[in-house]
């Protein structure tokens, strides 16, 4: 059978054949819309349909039979509002074509009867709702198709997020999925009621060094598992964070965190691995929970960072001392450069002297802050700080700086002058421009290098003999006199003495600490003593508090001394008359 649709206007001129072999129904009214928007649009893809099921396709949709054209062919005509669709069935042969257009002219004449023009009548209306309902119905389906469309591709969004929110080693949350659901759980939580807690494990990047990523995946994916019972038993939302720290929130109670960290050290103890795996805890307890949740979490971290440095295997929290210990750090580090050009920092100096005649023989320029909100600060406060910061060497310049300046002063009015030594900080002795700016400021303030000394820490040296070493050596040849501070408290202290270049030892306070001069210490003491004088190295005993410390030292041969009994560190003044 040969199909052919045609499109008649209402006056029931063809405008148009459209193609072979098409269908009825929906998918012609689709056409026939196709073609009414664009003319061009309309000439396949549509489905082919039997003769039978067009015939019943046009019984359903017109309600009546199509008429019968005897023979070989049938037509089938659909009306739409100013057209009618006609279909024409045939035999495909040769006189197909002719016998479509006596066909076509039987079916006009059937039409006319039958159909009479669109909107002419009642049929008109009920074929345009017919139609409405078949538009209906195509918007459903196409809604239909959509809404799957759109099924699926929610469906793989949701994977996408999955993976968006899920570690990949141990399929724990990630650091987005664990914000997400924590501000699901903290967003109708009390003050007090939920507390982060951080474990981090130590030993981890030693694993992923020694043993390979393979081995360091697979222990991050047993901790993971491990801990992820723990956490389901115990109602807390877990995640992996970064390398091996996780993030456990749960609700607020200290023994939560004491036995996660308590049960993940029992766990690493009987790990097998070759390297020593040590846990970490730290626990800050949620007060604000419309906070960020990592903001919340810092906390914790902070906690640990602090705890990580004394190995107490305890859960360390997050409290307000540790608040305010964090808050003094800031106000120390937020200012330094506005400290130095607002003159916080004090010049004190300390006595040196020669403990058989009396006479000062020196002095020990010693740094105070005077702190617009944390008042006066011993260096203790506030020097490891910006050393470990990494601030340490500007302050210093500063305090040189003043040191200078003292003696230009006094020189300047006529008053006696001893040298004074200065501390040097280990990290200002690998700044490249130490030599020059030290030459610099001498030259500032009329000095020579005979007036100030450096003071170097023993274990600067101690840590890294040979940089120290250079840098001592290049400092001695520009002929500045160096002093190594705290002497005696390295464990290598004796075997150092014929290696250092140095010109004075300071002997470290702790040798005198009073009432603890026990005869270990003394017998140390006599050998540093002894090897100095055999090397000609001039000692210098620091902490010398008493008659008896001062009798200890006649005994032994010093002669140098600095402590309490002769001075305690006082602000500089250049107008005194001892200085
Ligand atoms: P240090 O260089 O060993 O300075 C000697 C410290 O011992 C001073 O403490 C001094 O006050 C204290 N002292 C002196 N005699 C006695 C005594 O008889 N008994 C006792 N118990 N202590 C005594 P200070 O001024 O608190 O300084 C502490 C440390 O801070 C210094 O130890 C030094 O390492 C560092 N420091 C001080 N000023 C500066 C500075 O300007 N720059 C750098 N980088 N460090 C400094
Ligand atoms: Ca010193
Ligand atoms: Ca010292």
């Amino acid at each position: 059978m040969r199909k052919t649709v045609y499109i008649c206007d209402a006056s029931w001129r063809i405008t148009r054949v459209l193609c072979d072999g098409l269908g009825c129904g929906l998918a012609a009214g689709e056409a026939l819309e196709a073609l009414l928007e664009d003319p061009d649009q309309l000439s396949c893809g549509l489905e082919d349909l039997g003769i039978e099921e067009a015939a019943q396709d046009h019984q359903a949709l017109m309600g009546f039979a199509p008429p019968a054209l005897g023979r070989d062919g049938r037509v089938l005509i659909h009306s739409y509002p100013h057209h009618y669709l006609v279909f024409a069935f045939s035999a495909a042969d040769e006189t197909a074509g002719l016998e479509l257009v006596s066909e076509y002219i039987d079916c006009v004449q059937w039409a006319d009867e039958n159909l009479q023009t669109p909107y002419s009548d009642g049929y008109g209306h009920i074929q345009a709702l017919n139609n409405k309902l078949i538009n209906a119905e195509r918007t459903l389906m196409a809604q239909k198709a959509k809404l799957e469309r759109l099924l699926e591709e929610r469906e793989r969004a949701l994977r996408t997020i999955e993976d968006l929110e899920h570690d990949e080693v141990t399929g724990l949350l990630n650091t987005r999925g664990f914000v997400l659901e924590a501000q699901r759980l903290l967003a109708d939580a009390k003050a007090g009621q939920y507390q982060i807690t951080v474990i981090y494990i130590e030993g981890f990047r030693v694993v992923n060094e020694v043993q390979g990523t393979a081995s360091a995946d697979k222990l991050l994916l047993d901790i993971g598992a491990f801990m992820r019972g723990f956490a389901k038993d115990t109602q807390c939302l877990l995640a992996r964070i970064y390398s091996s720290t996780y993030y456990m929130l749960g609700p607020a109670d200290a023994h939560l965190s004491e036995d996660a960290l308590q049960r993940t050290q029992d766990f690493l103890r009987a790990y097998p691995v070759p390297v020593r795996l040590k846990a970490h805890a730290a626990a800050y307890v949620v007060k604000n929970p419309s906070l960020p949740v990592l903001e919340n979490a810092n906390r914790a971290r902070l906690a640990l960072e602090h705890a990580r440095n004394d190995s107490g295997g305890r859960v360390a929290y997050y409290d307000d001392a540790l608040r305010r210990e964090l808050q003094e750090r800031f106000m120390l580090l937020d200012h330094v450069d506005e400290a130095v050009a607002a003159g916080e920092f004090l010049l004190y100096l300390q006595p040196k002297v020669d403990i058989r005649t009396g006479a000062l023989i020196g002095a020990e320029a010693l740094i105070r802050w005077q702190h617009p909100q944390l008042g006066f600060l011993t260096p203790n406060r506030f020097v490891p700080l910006l050393e470990s910061e990494g601030v340490i060497y500007q302050v210093d310049l500063c305090l040189w700086e003043m040191a200078c300046a003292y003696i230009q002063e006094r020189r300047q009015a006529g008053l006696p002058c001893v040298p004074i030594s200065v501390n040097v900080a280990r990290a200002d002795l690998y700044e490249d421009g130490l030599p020059d700016e030290l030459d610099a400021m001498l030259a500032r303030h009329g000095l020579a290098h005979d007036d100030i000394r450096l003071e170097i820490l023993e274990r600067s040296y101690a840590q890294d003999a040979e940089t120290v070493g250079r840098v001592i050596a290049r400092l001695k040849e520009r002929g500045f006199k160096i002093e190594m501070d705290d002497f005696g408290t390295g464990d290598s202290s004796l075997a150092m003495l014929s290696q250092m270049p140095v010109d004075a030892l300071k002997i470290d306070q702790s040798f005198l600490r009073a009432g603890e001069v026990d005869e270990r210490k003394k017998a140390i003491l006599r050998l540093i003593v002894e090897l100095a004088h055999t090397l000609d190295i001039p000692l210098i005993v620091e902490g010398v508090e008493t008659q008896e410390h001062v009798a200890l030292l006649c005994e032994l041969g010093c002669r140098y001394a600095q402590g309490y009994l002769f001075g305690r560190p006082a602000p500089a003044d250049a107008k005194a008359a001892r200085g």
